[in-house]
């Protein structure tokens, strides 16, 4: 077991989900290494560290691109080292019915949000085994458990994740390393905030607490399975949705 501080990824860090986990994990004390998409981003993530008191900055990557990838993991253990806590946030989502849904709209979001699964953890876990020590945490949705109209491509992406977490669990438990994921419900983020108006109260009658969570909700989960606290939970997928489904 182990609190003690170490390099923590999160992709996904400029805003929303991510941005919350990041500043939880540098309260925690971790050594906070997050992404964005472009160098502007990564630097505002480096301000707001800064500015918070957090140790570690911000990097550009691409987690849908092999190269890119790999050149952002070379980069962090050239600066920091490897990092033993990952959180896999990003992803994105182009809704549409299936019978409408481009072949672009499909692959996009399987790349990024599921392949970058693949990518990020390949990459982290030789350290974590090395280290015998890890925390693996990849943010899935409710609508991987519950489907939404729309949603094929995310709701496939979410489920696949929740599957590639279950597995890798098993693979590398016995090296110390945790794999869980957190399925947020319904988060006042960038990606919610542009639904129509009807959608958003239809949303709203199904969740028993009757709002929104907000980003910092889903960054306490992440914590607490990062945490010492969290240490015997693995290949586990915590749902933090306000009630608006119970598997
Ligand atoms: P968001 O506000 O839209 O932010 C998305 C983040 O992912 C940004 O930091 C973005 O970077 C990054 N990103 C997008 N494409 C990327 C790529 N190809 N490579 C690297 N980074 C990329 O999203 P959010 O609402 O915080 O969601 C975060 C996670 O929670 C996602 O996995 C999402 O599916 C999941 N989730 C969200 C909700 C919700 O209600 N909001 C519900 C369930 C699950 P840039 O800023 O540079 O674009």
């Amino acid at each position: 077991m182990n609190d003690s501080p170490t390099v923590a990824l999160v992709t996904g860090a400029s805003r929303g989900i991510g941005r919350a986990i990041a500043i939880e994990l540098g309260k925690m004390g971790h050594v906070v290494v997050g992404t964005a998409t472009t160098q502007q981003g990564a630097d505002n993530i480096s301000v707001y560290m800064a500015e918070q008191g957090i140790k570690g900055k911000g990097f550009a990557v691409d987690v849908s691109s092999d190269d890119s990838v790999s050149t952002l993991m070379a980069a962090i253990t050239e600066e920091f080292s490897a990092p033993l806590v990952v959180v896999n946030n990003a992803g994105i989502t182009r809704d549409n019915l299936l019978m409408r849904m481009k072949a672009a709209e499909w692959q996009d979001v399987i790349n990024t949000n599921l392949g970058s699964m693949y990518r990020i953890c390949k990459a982290t876990v030789k350290g974590m085994t090395k280290a015998r020590f890890g925390r693996i945490v990849n943010i899935s949705s409710v609508v991987g458990s519950s489907g939404n109209a729309g949603q094929t491509n995310y709701s496939a992406s979410k489920a696949g994740i929740e599957g590639f977490t279950r597995s890798l669990a098993i693979e590398i438990g016995s090296r110390g390393i945790t794999v869980n994921a957190v399925a947020p419900g319904f988060i006042a983020t960038d990606m919610t905030k542009d639904l129509p108006e009807a959608q958003t109260s239809a949303l709203l009658s199904q969740i028993p607490l009757a709002r929104l969570g907000q980003p910092e909700e889903i960054a306490g989960a992440v914590g607490f399975l990062v945490s010492d606290k969290g240490a015997y939970v693995t290949g586990e997928t915590l749902h933090v949705n306000g009630g608006m489904y119970m598997g």
